[in-house]
């Protein structure tokens, strides 16, 4: 289980964030240190995940909702190609233990 973090309150509300995207299970919105000219955050409503390995044992069809999600932003906002990067684990540049996915796009 995923502790409550900055993503947590995102998702409930009590940090605003304009919202991209706004299904049943997954929000999007714009990274605030963007790495890209596209930087966007899709982010599960669910805390029960951490990281994108506990997702994929525990919801595979959450996380290929994400992939499609990853995919119409793309489209939206670039030109259809998008690099998806999780970031797995402290080590390898993770800092907010609630899963997400980072789409980058937009002339990389
Ligand atoms: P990671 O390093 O993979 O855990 O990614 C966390 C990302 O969340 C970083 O790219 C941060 O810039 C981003 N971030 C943190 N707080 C916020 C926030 N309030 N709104 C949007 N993006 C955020």
């Amino acid at each position: 289980m995923a502790e409550e973090t900055v993503f947590g309150k995102i998702v409930s509300g009590e940090i605003p964030v304009e919202k991209l995207v706004d299904t049943d299970r997954v929000i999007a919105f714009r990274d605030i240190a963007p790495q890209a000219p596209v930087h966007i955050l899709v982010v599960p409503k669910t805390i029960a995940y951490a990281n994108v390995t506990e997702l994929a044992a525990g919801d595979p069809a959450l996380l290929a909702e994400m992939v499609k999600v990853a995919q119409e932003l793309a489209k939206e906002y670039a030109d259809g190609d998008f690099r998806l990067v999780f970031n797995n684990g402290a080590n390898a540049g993770q800092t907010v233990f609630h899963v997400h996915a980072h789409v980058l796009a937009g002339g990389l």
